[in-house]
């Protein structure tokens, strides 16, 4: 049986104690994922079955399986024949699939079916199940609006193959004493038979880590694929909360306060700015619809745009979202951006600010 694998720098919550994505808990079956104190996911491995779920869903790609890539599989697949994905044949569940890999795909092949004949009574189908559909439905949206006539289909085949008849292989052995025996190593043993969850925190080495801008390789695959298909006749616009992994954005200009914390957290360098600090960009090439950008801003100024435009699939443009002041502060000196006419950089402001509360100065 698969094992699951944090990779704890890239999950946008290391980022900030600010940021809401729990979307692995969400999808997870089994409650092995858990959210808690602990900023970072917790795992609980002992009811973890290796479907693969929270690895399909994490806008950055930080949950991966020791024995399953996503982009191997991608790479297997456009080579293969035949054109079914089946959790008996070469994917752990569907769900591991991400809607990018599923456009990818399904434009590469013209067409791709999902064989959904396992699903019913399948332990896992509660989030499983639901969340295939609603990928599938994501990602035909999407081909309509791209113009593009690949089709994804749903099929009850209930694929067999007598050399490997459950590629997870956890409904026959859930039961972790009689699993121990198959698996792969004495440390993933120690790791699944423990009931207890297994806590991350960053090392030393992830802190570096963190401030590296990464593009998922999911991204860089979807960008590839639609490189070669048609551009449509024209640029349709479809609803923004129809789709899931990228996002067009606006800004509040009066609320902005220029504190810089978006684009700084922006894991995917998605936003940006100059090295004056004096303007906001924003590349939805790159955007990943993690959320961290909105959750970290206090005054709510970045806004999430209610209708994308399916142009930046195929076009893609920097927008500049906004562009600040850049002054020296009247007390210390020191350059700063402001989208006011504040004279006082940010640290001289709140000290001035602390003086006048301590001694009760309107
Ligand atoms: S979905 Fe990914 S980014 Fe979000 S909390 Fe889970 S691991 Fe972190
Ligand atoms: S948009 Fe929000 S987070 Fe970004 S600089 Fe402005 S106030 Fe700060
Ligand atoms: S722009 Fe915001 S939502 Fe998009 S990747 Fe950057 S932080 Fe995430």
């Amino acid at each position: 049986m698969s094992i699951i694998e944090l990779k704890a720098s890239s999950c946008v919550r290391s980022l900030s104690v600010e940021s809401q994505c729990n979307r692995c808990e969400i999808v997870c079956p089994t409650d092995a994922i858990v959210i808690g104190e602990n900023p970072l996911p917790s795992i609980n491995y002992s009811v973890c079955v290796g479907c693969g779920a929270c690895g399909g869903i994490c806008p950055s790609e930080s949950f991966k399986l020791d024995d399953f890539s996503s982009s191997n599989f991608f790479f297997n697949f456009l080579e293969d024949e035949e054109n079914l994905i089946s959790c008996r044949k070469n994917i752990p569940c569907i769900s591991a699939l991400s809607v990018e890999h599923i456009i990818s795909l399904a434009v590469l092949k013209k067409e791709i079916v999902f064989d959904m004949g396992h699903c019913d009574g399948c332990e896992i189908a509660s989030t499983c199940h639901k969340q295939i559909l609603a990928n599938h439905e994501e990602a035909t949206y999407l081909l309509e609006a791209m113009e593009n006539e690949a089709v994804i289909k749903l099929e009850n085949i209930s694929y067999e193959d007598d050399k490997q008849t459950d590629r997870r292989g956890f409904l026959s052995a859930i039961n972790l004493k009689t699993v121990a025996k198959t698996k792969k190593s004495f440390e993933d043993e120690v790791k699944k038979a423990s009931d207890e969850l297994t806590e991350h925190t960053l090392a030393k080495t992830d802190i570096a880590l963190l401030k590296k801008k990464k593009i998922p390789e999911k991204r860089t695959l979807f960008f590839t694929a639609i490189k070669r298909v048609q551009t449509p006749s024209q640029f349709h616009i479809v609803e923004a909360d129809e789709v899931s992994f990228t996002s067009q954005k606006l800004m509040d200009e009066e609320s902005c306060t220029a504190c810089q914390m978006c684009y700084r957290v922006c894991p995917t360098g998605a936003l940006t700015s100059d090295v004056k600090n004096s303007k906001i960009d924003f590349d939805p090439f790159l955007c990943i619809k993690c959320n961290i950008c909105h959750d970290v801003c206090e005054p709510n100024a970045i806004k999430m745009s209610t209708a994308y435009n399916i142009k930046e699939f195929f076009e893609p443009v920097v927008q500049n979202l906004i562009s600040f002041n850049v002054r020296r502060c009247n007390e210390c000196n020191v350059v700063f951006s402001t989208n006011s006419n504040e004279k006082l950089c940010y640290r001289c402001k709140a000290e001035e600010e602390e003086a006048r509360e301590l001694w009760g100065i309107e």
